[in-house]
């Protein structure tokens, strides 16, 4: 390829999967430029709004973006949304894709997962008390979005979290950790306030298949193993049988959390004040409450287990019981969403691509179009996963570039990069925030958290992050 030819590309979302493509794009063809699109004024997606904030160390990728971002050819254009959401009743997005598209070679998606699944069951919308996870999480990690959320723990003894990942695990680690640990955090002081009237004593994260089948991994079983003043629950003839079943096919990393749940059972300390329990087998079938529309209990199908070792199944032996609960967290998955004129696969919840090139219903290639991170994949897998993915996306656009592939527009005089789109969104009066905006943002939140011993204290809504740059 033609050396001096600049490569334009637009990414939207300013999560890992956006910001690893950046980075390698950058370091790899010197003449591209890069402008970011994130919907928020504050950037980093999950990593600032998912991540447990007694997780600190996991955050310290936000210095690599800050070191991406330092690149002259980076431009973070925040608090603009592009493309509206295909859901009825979606927020108009500040710019479509058609706006971006005569000014850029390639767009690379990367826009995550903002919405939750739904377990399809009587009340799980309805009543006080049943929430998502994805709102809980968001909400003590001052997403904007979710803080009106009703978060009420001084009633609630018992919490039933659905479903058994590392988010589920989260939820959980949060309720039962000691509130003087999680004041050293950067979790929101609103959720502190809140904590400090809490009751929940007991947490059981409910799965409807066996122990050979969870999705949490080694170190957030451990923390929860570790967590002070707590007894540990689960069925152990279960976990005997389940072993003995599967032999020696077992892989290492399943080996070493079948080893850590037959410890965390021996250890357990009996009749401590707080209690959590693994709940395996277990389908919910629906949530019942009180003449206040109060969650009260959870009715749960009881399940066996069929089929391979590789591939055991769920089967619904007809069973039924009633597990008493004030609280409960859905747990079963983050969700995307399409967007207006891009290819979306509903039923497997991605936009539909090959090696991160965007693909239509028919597998046919849409030239100039990319997708990394979890709308690529799908919502599952730790940053170091997203990295990998927004790595390999990269070099698929790397190598479409250099190869000659067909882009966005072959006139190359026309793409112009985000000078015009800002200008736009100027005469619109429309507020958009730079990566040193953000930093000044950042350098607030430092300072108040200073004021309280926390590396950061969040700002809650986005008219707060903005009024800091006036
Ligand atoms: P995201 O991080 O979600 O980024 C997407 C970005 O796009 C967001 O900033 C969003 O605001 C923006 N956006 C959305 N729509 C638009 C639009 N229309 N226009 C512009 N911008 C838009 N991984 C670990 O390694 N360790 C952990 O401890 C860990 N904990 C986690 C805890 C939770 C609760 C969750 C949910 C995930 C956790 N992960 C963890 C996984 C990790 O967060 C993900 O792998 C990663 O963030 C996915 O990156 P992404 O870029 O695809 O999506």
């Amino acid at each position: 390829a033609d050396p001096a030819k600049p490569f334009k590309v637009a990414v939207i979302g300013s999560g890992p999967g956006g910001f690893y493509a950046a980075h390698r794009i950058l370091k790899h063809v010197p003449q591209s430029s890069i402008d970011m699109f994130e919907a928020l004024p504050v950037p980093h997606g999950l990593v600032r709004f998912g991540v447990a904030p007694d997780h600190p160390e996991v955050k310290n990728v936000m210095h690599t973006f800050d070191e991406v971002a330092e690149n002259p050819n980076f431009t973070f254009i925040g608090n603009t949304s592009v493309g509206t959401y295909v859901t009825p009743g979606s927020k108009k997005a500040d710019l479509e894709i058609s706006d971006l598209r005569p000014h850029y070679d390639a767009i690379l998606l990367a826009y995550g997962a903002h919405e939750d699944r739904l377990l399809g069951v009587p009340n799980e919308q309805s009543l006080k008390g049943v929430m998502a996870a994805r709102s809980f999480v968001g909400f003590y990690n001052g997403l904007p979005e979710e803080q009106d959320l009703e978060v009420d723990l001084s009633k609630a003894e018992t919490a039933v979290v659905i479903g058994q990942g590392n988010v589920a695990l989260d939820v959980a680690r949060i309720l039962l950790t000691p509130l003087e640990e999680l004041k050293k955090t950067d979790l929101t002081e609103r959720m502190i306030k809140i904590l400090e009237k809490s009751r929940v004593k007991h947490v059981h994260v409910v799965g409807r298949r066996g122990p050979l089948e969870v999705a949490f991994t080694a170190k957030e079983l451990r923390e929860m193993l570790q967590l002070p003043d707590t007894t540990f629950h689960m069925d152990q003839g279960l976990l005997a049988s389940e072993m003995e079943r599967s032999g020696k096919t077992l892989d290492r990393p399943r080996k070493r959390l079948m080893g850590l749940l037959e410890k965390g059972i021996k250890e357990s300390k009996p009749d401590q004040p707080k209690s959590w329990s693994l709940q395996f087998l277990r389908s919910p079938l629906g949530f019942s409450g009180d003449g206040d529309n109060q969650l009260k209990a959870i009715e749960l199908g009881i399940n066996r287990l069929e089929g391979e070792s590789s591939n055991r199944k769920a089967v619904a032996t007809g069973e039924k019981e009633t597990l008493a609960c004030d609280l409960a967290f859905r747990s079963i998955g983050y969700k995307s969403v399409g967007i207006q004129g891009i290819p979306f696969d509903e039923r497997k919840g991605v936009v539909p691509n090959l090696d991160g090139k965007v693909v239509d219903a028919e597998q046919n290639i849409v030239p100039g179009f990319y997708a990394s991170g979890w709308l690529k994949r799908g919502p599952i897998g730790v940053i170091a996963t997203t990295m990998a993915d927004a790595y390999q996306t990269a070099d698929t656009m790397i190598s479409d570039f250099t190869s000659g592939k067909a882009m966005l527009n072959d006139d190359t005089s026309s793409k112009e990069g985000g000078k015009p789109l800002l200008e736009l969104l100027k005469s619109k009066g429309h507020k958009t925030v730079s990566y040193k905006d953000w930093k000044k943002i950042e350098q607030k939140e430092c300072e108040l958290g200073a004021k309280v011993g926390k590396p950061r204290e969040k700002f809650l809504t986005v008219e707060e992050m903005l009024k800091v740059l006036d």
